[in-house]
């Protein structure tokens, strides 16, 4: 199979699709590999790496479109991309298709089949290619918390593992799935003293399980939050309800009972955030003053750290992306139900039924 990767053209985004590694081991599979130039640059892999892979160089996205049969990308197409798909090309992406209509319409009347990063499951009930960019942003979360936690950035002025006589930073982590857990594991690793918060009795006894010495759990009830929450320097928002928006758990009148100058990370931001007072920023100005409490709300936090996250997307991208190119979707798909739930689009039909749902269309 002939696969294309195009450079990722959505504003702020340095990751790519395919690491040289990737390539390597889809040519060492007998499949042709093509990237565009320089696609990989901004993740730290120049041209020469994916040539020294036997992979070709194009020298725009029209070449790749045009002759690969399956599209390797990261970030749902653009407008842009989206016109040059094509009836039975295979695109292997992230899409986020339910709040999305346009881009909905558009890859169903190019007649392309379409599976989707953050649909494909595993044996355990996760989500293996979602997973890989909570932990980042998980792991990042205490990394950005701690720099906004400096004085010079409006925070307290509060150094994560104290020194010998002064007491730790104090971190509460809301919601302890994979953001939390990364990022409880971190700030625990910096010294801070942290408290994992959330809902579910069985994930609490798991943390407590293995991770009991490094940090403390909590049921997230609204009484345990707060009464956390004041004493706290850093609070970092790790929550999900799937499919809804997040849940508000400190509203705007609380943050007069916080620690002038805490720091809230809300890493729930992409799907609305879990304080009231959140609103999505950008790696450029990432962060705000409400009431002297400092927020850092960034959407896409892996951006950051643009080849740590190419290389784990890759990680978990590499086996079904030979799947699908040593087997074809179709067989692929009947071999694995697990990549079969990544499936959305085929054909112009729509087959992922939470998609249909949300938008009010037929599947
Ligand atoms: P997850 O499903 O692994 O974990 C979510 C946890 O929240 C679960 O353990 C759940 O029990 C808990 N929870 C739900 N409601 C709660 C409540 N009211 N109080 C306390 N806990 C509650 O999800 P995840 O992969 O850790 O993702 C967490 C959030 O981070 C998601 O919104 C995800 O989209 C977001 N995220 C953001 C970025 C970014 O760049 N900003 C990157 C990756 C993930």
């Amino acid at each position: 199979m002939r696969i294309g990767c195009p450079t990722e053209i959505k504003p702020q985004e340095y990751r790519v699709g395919m690491t040289p590694n990737a390539a390597r081991e889809a040519v060492a599979h007998g499949h042709a590999v093509v990237i565009q130039t320089n696609a990989g640059a901004g993740a730290g892999f120049p041209d020469e790496d994916y040539i020294a892979a036997g992979a070709e160089i194009a020298a725009t996205a029209e070449e790749i479109f045009a002759s690969a049969e399956m599209i390797v990308k990261v970030k749902e197409p653009q407008a842009g991309e989206r016109k040059m798909l094509r009836e039975g090309q295979l695109l292997f992406t992230y899409l986020h298709l339910a709040p999305d209509p346009e881009q909905t319409h558009d890859l169903l009347e190019s007649g392309c089949t379409a599976i989707a990063y953050e649909t494909v499951t595993d044996a355990a009930g996760g989500l293996p290619l979602l997973a890989p960019m909570s932990e980042v942003a998980g792991r990042l979360a205490p990394q950005v918390g701690a720099w906004t936690l400096q004085k010079a950035n409006g925070g307290r002025g509060v150094l994560m593992g104290g020194v010998p006589g002064v007491g730790p930073a104090r971190v509460v982590v809301i919601g302890g799935g994979v953001v939390g857990t990364h990022a409880a594991r971190i700030a625990a690793g910096m010294g801070a003293d942290v408290t994992v918060l959330d809902r579910s009795l069985g994930r609490m006894r798991y943390l407590d399980d293995v991770f009991g010495g490094q940090f403390k759990t909590s049921y997230a009830s609204a009484g345990n939050t707060i009464e956390l929450a004041r004493e706290a320097d850093m609070i970092i928002g790790a929550v999900l309800i799937p499919g809804a928006a997040a849940p508000k758990l400190i509203s705007r009148a609380q943050l007069s009972e916080l620690k002038p100058g805490a720091a809230l990370v809300d890493v729930a931001i992409d799907q609305g955030g879990c304080f009231e007072t959140s609103r999505a920023t950008t790696h450029q100005d990432p962060i705000y003053d409400v009431d002297g409490v400092m927020h850092y709300c960034v959407a896409n936090m892996p951006g950051a750290v643009a080849r740590t996250s190419t290389i784990a997307l890759g990680n978990a991208t590499m086996p079904f992306m030979l799947a699908l190119a040593d087997k074809g979707w179709r067989k692929a798909c009947e071999d694995d139900p697990h990549l079969l739930a990544g499936l959305n689009v085929h054909a112009g039909k729509l087959t992922y039924f939470a998609v249909g749902k949300a938008l009010g269309l037929d599947v």
